[in-house]
Order: structure tokens, then sequence, then C-alpha cells
């Protein structure tokens, strides 16, 4: 079993439309964009992160808004919810907020014990929110969101999935403990993480498998210390019998990619260098930040992305 996996490191998204995607994470939610920069394989698309001041991990939800795409369809093999944690005793805050913004609330759902206001993003991502008990974590409260209601960050994310099995079992090879079961919920918990340590699995053997599109998670990425330990991971994971890729330097963090046996893509991510590689921690996220390979095309990167007004 592995122990250097400290809970969820950020997770990405498809989205429709660049604004309103960034006017929903930075306005609504209230998160901090945290870098402005491309899709690294498709330069044309914007890859905008959200997350704490610092964008640290277990806070950053991450967008690639693909103009025109077509919506997702929910299914199995996919994320089904994420989790933001907020302060206790904040939720009726937060109820107000999203009803008067129009965004569509879904139910309160009791999940273990919590209590799970579920809410729809700009192209029906799947959202909830959970308050969360001592939980130290500060969630970026300068865009007119106080400390005492501030997204701390993720508490964690269910997976929808046809058969739980080989899941639950790689979740457990990776350091997750199973903590509950409820209905067609199996609770797993990453013992000393980082804040976003829940993954819930929910079997649903009837539904048919997602398609990917706006609103649908890409992948989700799991955090680990520094480079050393992502090499631990990716031995051990493909010892196991998995396929990952080699190892990539997304700039913010270097990468492994792997499909898992339910269908849905995971990352391992490293907490280094982090987003203040290239921009100081006052001016993260507002300048367009461009790899190294593609600085020589900014203007011509620029002309094609659309703009956004914070
Ligand atoms: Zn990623």
């Amino acid at each position: 079993m592995l122990n250097q996996i400290k809970g969820l490191h950020h997770v990405t998204s498809m989205a429709a439309d660049a604004q309103q995607n960034n006017s929903f994470f930075t306005g609504t939610l209230g998160l901090r964009r945290v870098k402005k920069t491309v899709n690294f394989d498709a330069p044309e698309v914007y890859h905008l992160y959200y997350g704490d001041d610092a964008g640290t991990p277990g806070s950053v939800m991450t967008y690639f808004p693909f103009p025109d795409i077509d919506r997702g369809r929910g299914g199995v093999g996919e994320v089904g919810e994420t989790y933001f944690a907020v302060p206790k005793g904040s939720m009726a805050y937060w109820k107000e907020r999203l009803a008067e913004r129009d965004v569509p609330l879904i139910g309160e759902e009791e999940r273990f014990g919590q209590s799970y206001l579920r809410f729809a993003g700009p192209d029906r991502d799947g959202f909830s929110l959970v308050e969360t008990d001592a939980d130290p974590r500060l969630g970026w409260s300068k865009a007119g969101i106080g400390t005492a209601e501030a997204v701390k960050g993720f508490q964690g994310a269910s997976l929808r999935l046809k058969d739980a099995g080989a899941t639950a079992e790689l979740l457990t090879f990776m350091g997750y403990q199973q903590v509950d079961t409820q209905k067609e919920w199996t609770r797993f918990s990453m013992p000393g993480g980082n804040g976003a340590d829940i993954i819930d699995l929910q079997t649903l053997p009837q539904a048919g498998s997602a398609a990917l599109g706006a609103g649908s998670v890409h992948h989700i990425a799991f955090a680990v210390d520094d480079r050393a330990a992502q090499l631990e991971v990716r031995r051990a994971l493909m010892d196991t019998g998995y396929q990952v890729t080699p190892v990539i330097d997304r700039d913010y963090f270097y990468a492994i990619y792997f499909r898992t046996p339910g269908g849905v893509l995971f990352e391992i991510a490293t907490n280094e260098p982090g987003f203040d590689r290239d921009e100081d921690t006052a001016h993260l996220g507002q300048a367009l930040k461009l790899p190294a390979r593609y600085e020589p095309f900014r203007e011509q990167i620029r002309d094609l992305l659309p703009p956004i007004n914070d």
C-alpha cells in the first residue's frame, strides 16, 4: 500500500464558455483565479485554474473552455460530483447566494451524516457544498465573501461506476481507507491528507456510460509532495499492471496519468513547484502565461483566445 498520496490535487473539467466559467468561479463561488494559461496540447484553448489564495493543492478546480463544445452526458465512468468544503454554519449563506444568482439548486442530500447542498455549474457540472468542521484551511476571502463563508477547498469527489470493486481496490492501494457504506455509496478517506480527503464511489449498475463534453470532469488529480514520491507511485502502479504515462511537465506541477478500471482518468500531480513559479502571489492569475514552447507564438495565441473580463 502506498503512503505518498495526500488527497486531491486538482479537478479538471470541460466548459463551453470561458467568460461564463470565469464569472461563475470567481464571482459566484468566490474562488481566486490562480492561473490563466492555455491547454498545453491545444493552445487555442484556455486552461483556467481557480482555488484559494495560493492555489493550494486540494483547492484547485481547473477548466478547459472549448467554445461551442456539446454538453457532456452524465453516466458511469466519470467523476459525478465535486465537493467543496465550506465553514461550519455557512450553509444558509450559500443557499441564499446561489439562489440569488440563479444557480440551479438540485437539493440537499444526506451522505454519511453530512448534508450536501447539490447544485449545477454553468454547464450543468455536478457540484455540492458541505460544511466541514475542524478544517483549518482558509479560503480566498477577497472576493466579497468573508472567511466565515469562503470555500476552503475541496472536501472530495464522487465517482460514478458500474461496478466499484476494482476501483475500491485501487483506492486502497493508493492509501485510502474505506470508512463506510450506505445504499449505493462507499466512502473512502485519506488519513493524514490535505483536507480534500474524501472519495465516494457510487455504484450504478444500470446506468449508461458517460460522454465527455461541457460540464464533464476530464480527470481527477491526486497530490504527492514531490517528483521522488511521484516516481515511487508510478513504479508501484506499473508493477500492479496499470499503464501509466511518463512524467509530463505542466509548468506548475508534474503529472502522470492512468485510466482506472471503472473508466475514470486519474492523475498524480506534484505539489511542487506551484503556481507562484512564474508570477508573484499578489498577481496570481492575472497575466496570460504560456509554456516556453508557445512563447514565440504569444500574439497569435492571444488573438485566438476569447477575451475574459474579470
Ligand atoms: Zn490535471
